[in-house]
């Protein structure tokens, strides 16, 4: 491409609002432009990366055995009436009618459109397995859409199914899935971990993240340091606490705590480790169907971790409640515990089952009980895993030490069993002639937001730093004079060699200032420019390797044999 013929409209200023570096760089280098919030035009140079990450993929689930579809972005509510996911998606759901009345969504994910039409098609065991897949626009009315790419209403997914006739080949595929996806990001020349994730209300343990590893990343991840685990922290465990605590000698007894409402305060009053005190976590569970006041207990040497408390109790969300409405139900804020407690919805950690020697508030205000035995709770109790796992817990595999880190979610592989196929009523025949529902996979890749990710992991103060799986182009002829007829014909010479030789090449023949020309080179990122400049009157011209921001001489007549070394 010739860039005096480019439509690459580069900025001084970034976007308002923008606070992320590959949203700022990617605005300002000309690779997107904002139409209205959450929603992006990609201009020719994002159009290019995203073709190449597409291409990525494509050949790695060509290799998997997947094939590829394109299934209609306009989807039927009914159904998502059928699966009964139109009530819990809530507004991200764009719903609209058409001229007859009849109601449709903008698919934001597409298992039901999948089931759909897969049932009916399908209806051997001989027919399996199956894995089909399609990149396409998703559309998703998120109530923050922000940081450009990262979070948009509007984005590009790469999300494939798979139907089985056994969870056993689910879990083989489920593998070989996530092998694609590791070398998909490899080849993307991508730094990222694949973590354990929320499995949400289907709860079991198949279900992955990949994250790609980001200090502004929005999920914070638990990482052991001597193994390979990792999850994210709505979903990480720990061992067993290395070291307990030496336990309060005490009677059960009542005590005047008054205005000891925090646990630091308990702890101190008495002189105790929180690890000896319950804390008491209100909050409202919200419903498909209604609400109500939830009280979570855990250790006060915990915190709780609201996507698995959500999850313990089936809510679609937890919100916080106020002390008003705990006093309207007959709670005592401050004070709650799990003793003559008013008649409330409890969940308790599973790290308090029969324990000894605790702390609890007396539901009175200004009272706690000390000495108590949770063996006393009633057999019905429910117990879930609540906390969250800290930096420098142990790790639950090897016991080495967790730690946090940030990442970008750019893929979640998920074992969805049957909760699609069951009511949709997708079956087919097992060996014994028996109709049974398939077993299924999903596999979500965000290919725009990969755009975005593969910048925040690779900038520097002056712009993008692309991959070479990732750039736009890889090499870009600047010519600083073009003036200067023996620069333009050696810039016109190379241009056309290297085109010959098909590596992906602009060429810089703008009649614009050497430093304004370098400064969109940094800016936009191509990993390697040649740079012809006066330089050349004495038979040299410079590489300039964006990557390790070196400049080095090399002789023009060499030059294209330097470059096809640096391309490998
Ligand atoms: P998040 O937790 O970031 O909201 P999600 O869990 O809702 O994502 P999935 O339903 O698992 O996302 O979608 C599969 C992939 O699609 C995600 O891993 C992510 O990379 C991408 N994705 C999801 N929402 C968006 C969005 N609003 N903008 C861009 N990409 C997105
Ligand atoms: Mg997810």
């Amino acid at each position: 491409m010739r860039m005096s013929r480019a439509f690459i409209p580069t900025e001084k200023e970034a976007p308002k609002d923008a606070v992320l570096s590959s949203h700022i760089y990617l605005a300002r280098a000309g690779f997107i432009a904002q139409v209205a919030s959450g929603l992006y035009n990609l201009l020719p140079l994002g159009k290019r990366v995203l073709k190449k990450i597409e291409r990525v993929i494509n050949e790695e689930m060509e290799h998997a055995g997947a094939q590829e579809v394109e299934l209609s972005f306009v989807t039927p509510a009914e159904l998502w009436e059928e699966s009964g996911r139109i009530h819990k998606f809530g507004k991200e759901l764009l719903r609209f009618k058409d001229r007859k009345e009849n109601l449709f969504v903008l698919g934001p994910t597409h298992e039901e459109m999948m089931v759909n039409l897969v049932r009916n098609r399908v209806s051997s065991y001989k027919q399996l397995p199956l894995n089909l897949y399609q990149i396409k626009t998703k559309f998703r009315d998120e109530a923050r859409p922000r940081f450009g790419l990262m979070r948009a209403r509007e984005f590009v997914m790469k999300d494939g199914y798979s139907f089985h006739a056994s969870t056993e080949d689910l879990d083989r595929e489920f593998d070989a899935m996530e092998a694609a996806y590791k070398r998909i990001l490899e080849r993307l020349g991508l730094d990222f971990r694949i973590v354990e994730a929320d499995s949400g209300a289907i709860g079991g343990s198949g279900s992955k993240e990949l994250m790609v590893l980001a200090e502004s990343g929005e999920d914070t991840l638990a990482v052991c340091d001597r193994c390979e685990y990792g999850a994210n922290i709505e979903a990480a465990r720990r061992s067993a606490r290395r070291e307990i605590p030496e336990a309060p000698e005490a009677d059960f007894n009542r005590f005047e705590t008054p205005g000891i409402k925090s646990i630091a305060d308990l702890s101190a009053f008495f002189h105790v480790d929180p690890y000896y005190t319950l804390k008491a976590v209100a909050k409202r569970a919200l419903y498909e169907d209604g609400d109500e006041i939830v009280v979570f207990f855990l250790r006060g040497s915990d915190d709780l971790q609201e996507v698995k408390a959500t999850n313990a109790c089936g809510a679609m969300e937890l919100v916080d409640v106020d002390e008003a409405e705990l006093t309207a139900i007959g709670l005592v804020p401050g004070f709650i515990g799990p003793l003559d407690l008013a008649s409330v919805r409890t969940v308790f950690d599973n790290d308090v089952k029969g324990a000894g020697h605790m702390i609890c508030g007396a539901n009175e205000p200004d009272a706690h009980y000390v000495g108590v035995d949770l063996s006393v709770l009633p057999e019905e109790a429910q117990y879930a895993e609540l906390y969250e796992a800290k930096e420098g817990d142990g790790c639950p595999v090897c016991n080495g030490t967790l730690g946090y880190t940030k990442g970008i979610e750019v893929g979640h592989i998920f074992k969805l069993g049957t909760v699609y196929s069951e009511p949709l009523g997708a079956e087919f025949l097992n060996e014994n002639g028996k109709a049974e529902p398939f077993v299924m996979g999903t596999y979500g890749m965000g290919v725009s937001r990969l755009i975005a990710a593969v910048i925040e992991q690779h900038h520097d103060d002056k712009g993008c730093v692309w991959t070479r799986a990732t750039a736009p182009y890889l090499v870009n002829i600047m010519v600083s004079n073009i003036k200067d007829e023996a620069q333009m014909a050696l810039g016109e010479a190379l241009y056309a060699s290297l085109r010959a030789s098909g590596v992906e090449t602009i060429f810089d023949d703008r009649k614009e200032r050497f430093g304004f020309k370098m400064k969109d080179a940094e800016l936009v990122g191509y990993p390697l420019t040649v740079i012809i400049g006066k330089e050349l009157a004495n038979g040299n011209v410079q590489l300039f390797d964006r990557t390790a921001g070196e400049k080095r001489d090399v002789a023009a007549e060499e030059v294209e044999k330097h470059i096809m070394e640096w391309l490998g």
